[in-house]
C-alpha cells in the first residue's frame, strides 16, 4: 500500500502551531524536493513537488478531512497522496493559467474518483474551471475559510488564496503562485509595476505577520542571491541564504516563509525602504518606480 512507504519524521518545531513532518519515500527519488507535511493551527499543508521546481499543495482541514489542492500540475501524485491519506478532496485552487500550474486540472477532474471537484480560478484560460473568483470572494474547505486576493501582473487573472481557521485570523496561510516567491516575485508578463506594488506592498503586506507563505516555485536561493545584491549588508538575508543552502543540500523545501519574513528580506516588498531605493537610484521617486527598476534589474541578473 502506498502509505506504507511513507516514513514520517518530525524535523522542526518552530512554534506551538507550526510543525513540519518529513514524508520520505523511496519511490520519489526523482523529485526536486522531499515531501513534507506542515502542521498549522487547524489544518495541514502537504507540500508536493512537481516538474523541475514547482510546488503543489494539499490543504487539509483537520476537523472534516476535507481537502483542496493548489495548482495540481501532476495529478497522479495528488491522487495517490489523497487516497493514501483518505482525504475528501473536493476543491482545486488555481493561482493562474500558466501550464505548469493549471495544466493538470482537466486530467485531475477526469481521474479523481472521489466525487465532484470545484475548480476555482480567476482567468478564463484556466482548464476545467467552474468557479470564477474575484477579489474578496470567499469559500470554505471543510470548516476553513478561504479568501481570494486578486493580484494581476504576472498574469491578468492571478489569484492568491488566504486560508484561515474561523476566529483565528493570525495563524493562516497564503498560497501565492507566481506573484510572491520567497525573496522575490514573478515576472511582469501581463501587468505593470503599479499592479505588482498593489499586490505585494498593499494586499499581501496587509495580511497578518505570521501568515505562512506557500509559493509556486522553489526559487529561494536564486532570489536571495539577488536580495543580497540589493542589500549586501543585510545579516537577515545572509542568514537566510546559509539556512536555505543547508535545506537544499538535503532537498528539503524552503517553503513556507511568513509575511513578516518576506517584509524583512524580499526586495520587492521593501521598495519603500531607503536602502532599497538607494540601490535602485530612485531615492526621489515612488515605491512603484523602485519596483519597476528592481524587476528590470532582476530580469537579467545572474546569481
Ligand atoms: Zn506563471
Amino acid at each position: 500500500m502506498f502509505s506504507s512507504v511513507w516514513r514520517s519524521v518530525e524535523t522542526q518545531l518552530t512554534s506551538y502551531y507550526f510543525r513540519v513532518q518529513k514524508l520520505r519515500t523511496v519511490g520519489f527519488r526523482g523529485m526536486h524536493s522531499t515531501l513534507e507535511d506542515v502542521k498549522l493551527n487547524g489544518f495541514d499543508v502537504k507540500i508536493l513537488p512537481a516538474l523541475q521546481d514547482n510546488y503543489m499543495y494539499l490543504i487539509v482541514d483537520n476537523k472534516t478531512r476535507e481537502a483542496a489542492v493548489v495548482d495540481p500540475v501532476d495529478p497522479d501524485l495528488v491522487i495517490k497522496t489523497a487516497q493514501a491519506e483518505n482525504l475528501k478532496l473536493n476543491k482545486v485552487l488555481t493561482t493562474h493559467h500558466h501550464w505548469d500550474h493549471a495544466g493538470g486540472n482537466e486530467k485531475l477532474v477526469k481521474l479523481w474518483s472521489g466525487g465532484e471537484l470545484d475548480v476555482y480560478g480567476g482567468d478564463d484560460r484556466i482548464g476545467a474551471m467552474n468557479n470564477k473568483v474575484r477579489q474578496n470572494d470567499t469559500f470554505n474547505i471543510g470548516e476553513l475559510n478561504v479568501r481570494c486576493l486578486s493580484t494581476p501582473c504576472h498574469t491578468t487573472g492571478h489569484i492568491c488564496y488566504h486560508v484561515t481557521v474561523p476566529g483565528e485570523p493570525n495563524t493562516g496561510a497564503v498560497f501565492t503562485g507566481d506573484t510572491l516567491f520567497q525573496g522575490g516575485c514573478g515576472r511582469f508578463f501581463e501587468g505593470t509595476a503599479e499592479e505588482m506594488y498593489a499586490a505585494l506592498c498593499e494586499k499581501l503586506s496587509g495580511l497578518p505577520d505570521e501568515t505562512k507563505v506557500f509559493c509556486g516555485h522553489e526559487y529561494t536561493l536564486q532570489n536571495m542571491s539577488f536580495a543580497r545584491h540589493v542589500e549586501p549588508d543585510s545579516v537577515i538575508i545572509q542568514n537566510r541564504i546559509e539556512w536555505a543552502k543547508l535545506k537544499r543540500a538535503s532537498k528539503d523545501p524552503t517553503v513556507p516563509s511568513t509575511i513578516a519574513e518576506e517584509k524583512s528580506w524580499n526586495p520587492f516588498m521593501r521598495v519603500n525602504e531607503a536602502v532599497v531605493k538607494k540601490h535602485a537610484g530612485t531615492e526621489e521617486e515612488s515605491g512603484v518606480a523602485t519596483m519597476g527598476v528592481l524587476r528590470k534589474e532582476k530580469d537579467t541578473f545572474k546569481a
